[in-house]
């Protein structure tokens, strides 16, 4: 019997790992199914791939890491970050690696999770935290005749390290963040390329610098300088998210046309076809899905060898793509640029259920999404779900992983105070914070912007904006700090 079982070795994994290892609870397991630690950062591997929070915002609070390369760092650097804080904090030897985890089960005579794993094996364990994230779940599109296509098609969290775009005729669906990254670097190879675009998306300068060996030494020798750098980059994101999104009404969307003015003049300079500008220019609020920051996605489509088509995919032959206006493109690799399942396959991300046999997928459906502090729900006792609905703090994850990490503190530190075994989130605090989201959600650019167009993953499938938290980051770790433990009954 363990005392805790964690589902997930990314960021969000290894953070709860360490906050338990801080807490005394030494025996506990995480769980994933891929073979390498690090969660979204192992598994995606695309060229092209970095970062676009600052990585001095982009890395757990209590552990800045003085050897970024740059402030926008690439993924290779990200995922021996991850490597490095695991081993550092001797969160490795916990980890079981190409374990699936099919679903999990309350039982109330033991008071304990029964966790079943896909080769049949079920674990027992006081407590149960999922850190499943909220892209891990790579979505195939279901066009037409997809499946007949006789090339290689390679959805961007399968990239084939061997393979080599040189010469290739290649088209990319979609144009969200992974695509923005990756298709300057297809072009730069490629014979030929067409972008499948559906919803254009909103792409500004990415402001990037590189820290040389003087920098990386001041940050090591000098750790307040680095503080100093995070405070300010943090105080961007933050301000950004606040003006844009949380606080739209009181700021009227002066920040969201701002940004999206920089957007346009970002277009005016890098491309002088007029029509091309047009047809790259999202009809949406800025911030309405996640924007993105790039100085060569807009240059890539001034090439002669890249071709954007915004007229809708017909459908897949064993060759290539015909258009909704009847063309036909010949290609001989696809790339499905298409994202993640957020909604269906992920919330939650294995089956979990509570007391009185409550399924927490199936309740989510039926009352609407929702979680105390982004992280507990009334009727699954001892659990904790990260990747919740209202978790989300914006931009950057690891603001997201402080304050669950103090939220554990707070909680488990209780629970052990008391002598106790059990906790759960009482109905009455759920019910107070949803009503509390969902007001604060009725003055942010989610409600009142113009974001219908945005086909954003913020939205859940019947429309309600609940993947995001609509407060700052220093109220959702006041909260997480100092919420009224009455909030759960413990014992
Ligand atoms: P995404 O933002 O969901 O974009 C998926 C793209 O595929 C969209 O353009 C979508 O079009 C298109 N698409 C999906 N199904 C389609 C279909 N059937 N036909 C035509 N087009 C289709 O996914 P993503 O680009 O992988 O990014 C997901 C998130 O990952 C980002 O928002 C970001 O949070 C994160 N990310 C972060 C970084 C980083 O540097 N930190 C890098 C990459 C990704 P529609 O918009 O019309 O649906």
């Amino acid at each position: 019997m363990f005392d805790a079982v964690i589902v997930g070795a990314g960021f969000a994994g290894i953070g709860a790992a360490i906050q338990l290892k801080r807490l005394g609870i030494e025996n506990f397991v995480i769980l994933d199914r891929e073979d390498d630690l690090g969660g979204t950062w192992y598994v995606n591997h695309y060229p092209g791939l970095a970062v676009d929070v600052p990585t001095t915002t982009y890395s757990y609070f209590f552990e800045p890491n003085p050897n970024w390369s740059r402030l926008f760092s690439t993924g290779t650097e990200i995922k021996q970050y991850a490597d490095d804080v695991a081993d550092k904090y001797d969160v490795r030897r916990h980890i079981r690696l190409s374990t699936v985890v099919e679903g999990a089960r309350w039982d109330e005579e033991t008071s304990q999770w029964q966790v079943s794993l896909a080769d049949g094996e079920v674990l027992s364990t006081r407590y149960l935290i999922t850190a499943t994230g909220f892209l891990s779940q790579p979505k195939i599109p279901d066009i037409p005749g997809i499946d007949s296509f006789a090339g290689r098609i390679i959805h961007t969290t399968d990239w084939q390290d061997d393979y080599d775009p040189a010469g290739k005729r290649i088209a990319v669906i979609g144009t969200g963040a992974t695509a923005v990254q990756l298709i300057p670097e297809l072009a730069k190879k490629a014979a030929d390329l067409t972008v499948y675009q559906r919803t254009p998306i909103w792409v500004v300068p990415k402001i990037d610098l590189r820290f040389g060996p003087l920098a990386k030494k001041l940050f090591a020798r000098v750790p307040a300088t680095q503080r100093v750098l995070r405070w300010f980059t943090d105080s961007v994101y933050e301000v950004m998210v606040s003006i844009g999104v949380v606080h739209y009404k009181t700021c009227r969307g002066r920040g969201n046309i701002s940004a999206a003015d920089l957007s346009k003049l970002h277009r005016f300079i890098t491309i002088r076809d007029k029509e091309l500008r047009r047809r790259l220019t999202p009809d949406y609020d800025f911030g309405c899905k996640r924007p993105t920051f790039s100085n060569s996605y807009y240059r890539a489509f001034t090439r002669d060898n890249v071709h954007l088509q915004d007229v809708g995919i017909d459908h897949v032959q064993t060759d290539g793509i015909v258009g909704k206006d009847g063309a036909k493109n010949e290609i001989d690799t696809l790339v499905l640029a298409t994202g993640f399942d957020l909604w269906e396959a992920n919330f939650p991300a294995i089956e979990v259920i509570g007391r009185d046999g409550r399924n927490l997928g199936k309740w989510w459906r039926e009352t609407r999404f929702q979680a105390y502090q982004g992280v507990s729900m009334p009727y699954f006792p001892n659990y904790l779900s990260l990747a919740s609905p209202y978790a989300f703090l914006g931009l950057n994850f690891f603001n997201t992983m402080e304050y669950q990490m103090r939220l554990m503190e707070r909680l488990f530190g209780e629970v052990k105070r008391r002598g106790a075994t059990t906790f759960e989130v009482t109905e009455e605090a759920n019910t107070r914070y949803l009503d509390r989201m969902t007001e604060l959600l009725g003055d942010s650019l989610f409600t009142l912007g113009n974001c219908a167009s945005a086909r954003s993953y913020y939205y859940n499938p019947a429309g309600e904006p609940t993947l995001l938290r609509p407060t700052t980051t220093e109220t959702a770790i006041r909260e997480a700090s100092e919420f009224p433990l009455s909030d759960y009954a413990i014992n």
